[in-house]
């Protein structure tokens, strides 16, 4: 626990995953406010619930609670939260579905999942391997009541007025808050210093066949976030980011590189994209490993397809692709 501007906390949450601790930010004030809540673990209960104390309040005192993704480490303790407390959950207006329905919800991305990686060339086994990302639903549950929020809209959080912005891209409906009197902005996995945001595979929006376009998102969220004003940047992860402009360069510095290097191995011969995974990381990609490298390379495809660099060709149930000389 620490503070990190006048009135304003973060807590250090432990996760399971290898992410490491989730940062919860507090947010003293009318209403008091917490922002995330951290996994469903008794560790991260325990740690938040001290982390509150020693600041002098209690979890039932909490008024607000809001969500920038949907993503277990961030909201799992959520229900924990309001049945002690109460408190009103906001959170964008697409996180609606897997906040209140996680179970559902969770069980129908692992299932797309599994269908993509079968598209992508991956052999049987990395199926089974996708059983650890199943397990994973044990670690959040649904909230009761998520009133929505838009981008823009305004939102009260402790003794000051932030705006939501909507950056879609690490998730389809993440969240960052912004206050541009004091130029800070709560950046949730959008902007992360010390790790690299995944961008990661989306199955389509409710009523679309398409699915989104996470790594052609992220970088276009990056952009927004790029223009604002601001001093500090508190991260879902990790220590805060002074110069959030450098950062959002390297990362998309990183990324330029990353597309290149797959342009050049499909220039090389066609690929499916599990064949692009084995030649960028190497033999072995084990379950939520397979997922996130599965999500950055169709991420870099989707650019290169939008650039018109790249193109997939449909074979034997298979999606295979090819650089466009
Ligand atoms: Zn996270």
């Amino acid at each position: 626990m620490r503070q990190v501007e006048p009135r304003i906390h973060v807590l250090p949450i432990p996760t399971p995953f290898p992410v490491g601790p989730v940062n919860v930010y507090l947010l003293e004030g009318e209403p008091l406010t917490l922002v995330d809540a951290g996994p469903l673990t008794d560790e991260a209960l325990e740690a938040l619930n001290k982390g509150v104390r020693e600041l002098g309040y209690s979890l039932a005192d909490i008024e607000q609670l809001l969500i920038t993704h949907a993503h277990h480490d961030h909201f799992g303790l959520a229900r924990e939260v309001v049945e002690r407390s109460g408190a009103t959950v906001l959170s964008f207006r697409e996180n609606k579905p897997p906040l209140e329905d996680f179970d559902t919800w969770w069980e129908q991305r692992v299932a797309y999942v599994a269908e993509f990686v079968v598209r992508a060339g991956a052999p049987e086994e990395a199926l089974r391997e996708l059983e650890v990302m199943r397990g994973y639903r044990k670690y959040a549950t649904s909230v009761p009541e998520v009133t929505p929020l838009d981008d823009n809209d305004e939102v009260q959080m402790g003794d000051t007025t932030w705006r939501a912005i909507h950056t879609p891209g690490h998730a389809l409906g993440h969240l960052c808050f912004y206050q541009p009197d004091c130029e800070l902005l709560l950046s949730g996995d959008h902007l992360l210093r010390d790790i690299t945001s995944n961008p990661v595979l989306e199955a389509p929006r409710l009523g679309m066949t398409q699915r989104p376009r996470s790594l052609v998102d992220y970088k276009r969220s990056l952009l927004g976030i790029r223009e604002l004003e601001a001093r500090k940047v508190f991260p879902g992860h990790g220590e805060p980011v002074y110069d959030h402009r450098a950062l959002v360069d390297e990362i998309l510095a990183h990324h330029e590189e990353r597309g290149r290097l797959i342009l050049h191995l499909l220039r090389e011969k066609q690929r499916t994209v599990y064949e692009l995974g084995l030649a960028l990381f190497g033999g072995n990609l084990p379950g939520v490993e397979l997922f996130l490298v599965m999500s950055e390379i169709i991420g870099h495809l989707d650019v290169l397809e939008l650039e018109c660099k790249a193109r997939r060709l449909e074979r034997d149930g298979r999606s295979i692709w090819t650089a466009i000389l």
